[in-house]
């Protein structure tokens, strides 16, 4: 079905963005890997899930952080493959601290990576899909898109900043074969969340299964983490001819968190 699509996920180098990214590269699309790391980790990576798939990969070091390097991106990824058929907005940071201790260059680099560069890649990518009249844009929000917890300032504003452009991007896009949705995960257990876990034990003094029980209990209904490759058939399903009139919605994957 997605055989052959190119596909942009930023933030591939681990956690979310890598279980998405083997989730479009099993289901043969073409992959354009970016992200911070080892770069012959990296490179040893992106070549074995060219070799595992049968597709082609490729990696970008851009920093999301940078506008220009967000659009170079883009267009490095249109003269590498031909096309961006989908743009998957995944690469985020998170800090916690209460709002009068909150560093302003961490507001800044949150608001620049989990919102701004989603904008940024959009405005580059959009053109190319309304030219081929297909494209598919899958922005990577957080139940923090819907719901605010303390300490979070940041993080919450550009997530619910993130689902407002997902709105109004749908809308512009909306008789342009484009779609443009968000999914909002609760707990997945990555390295962004596996270091809340750790300053969890730490502050209440208790063990790290212990924490990672609290911080599900306090918050998940179901008391389960969500598996990154089980957002990655998320967003293939939202790429799917199924999935297709699904435009401007904020799906959520958060164990019942946001039903309470
Ligand atoms: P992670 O730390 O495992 O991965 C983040 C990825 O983003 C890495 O590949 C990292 O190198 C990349 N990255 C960070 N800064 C970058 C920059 N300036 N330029 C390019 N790449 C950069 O985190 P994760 O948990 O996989 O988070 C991925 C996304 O999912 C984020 O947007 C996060 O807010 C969102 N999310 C995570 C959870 C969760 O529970 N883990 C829940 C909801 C939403």
């Amino acid at each position: 079905m997605l055989t052959g699509k190119n596909v942009i996920v930023t933030g591939s180098t681990s956690g979310i963005g890598l279980g998405i990214a083997e989730v479009f590269a099993a289901a043969g699309c073409n992959m354009m890997f970016n992200g911070f790391g080892e770069r012959a980790e990296i490179d040893k990576l992106v070549g074995g899930i060219a070799v595992t798939h049968k597709v082609k990969t490729a990696y970008s070091a851009a920093d999301m952080s940078k506008p220009a390097e967000v659009a170079q991106l883009v267009r490095d990824t249109e003269v590498q493959f031909g096309s961006v058929d989908v743009l998957v907005n995944n690469a985020g940071i998170q800090f916690t601290a209460a709002v009068e201790d909150f560093p302003t260059e961490k507001w800044d680099a949150i608001l620049a990576i989990n919102l701004s560069a989603a904008f940024h890649a959009m405005k580059a990518a959009i053109p190319g899909m309304k030219a081929r009249g297909y494209g598919r844009i899958i922005n990577i929000a957080s139940v923090h898109g819907l719901i605010a917890s303390a300490n979070k300032s940041a993080y919450v504003a550009a997530k619910h900043g993130l689902i407002g452009l997902t709105k109004a991007v749908a809308l512009e896009t909306a008789e342009s074969g484009i779609t443009v949705n968000a999914i909002c995960p609760g707990w997945v257990l990555t390295p962004l969340v596996q270091k809340q876990i750790d300053d969890k034990a730490k502050l209440e003094g208790i063990s790290i299964v212990e924490a990672q029980k609290k911080l599900l209990g306090e918050k998940e209904p179901t008391k389960r983490f969500t598996e990154p490759k089980h957002l990655g058939e998320l967003a293939v399903f939202l790429c799917s001819e199924a999935g297709g009139n699904i435009t401007g919605d904020a799906i959520t994957a958060d164990g019942g968190w946001t039903a309470q």
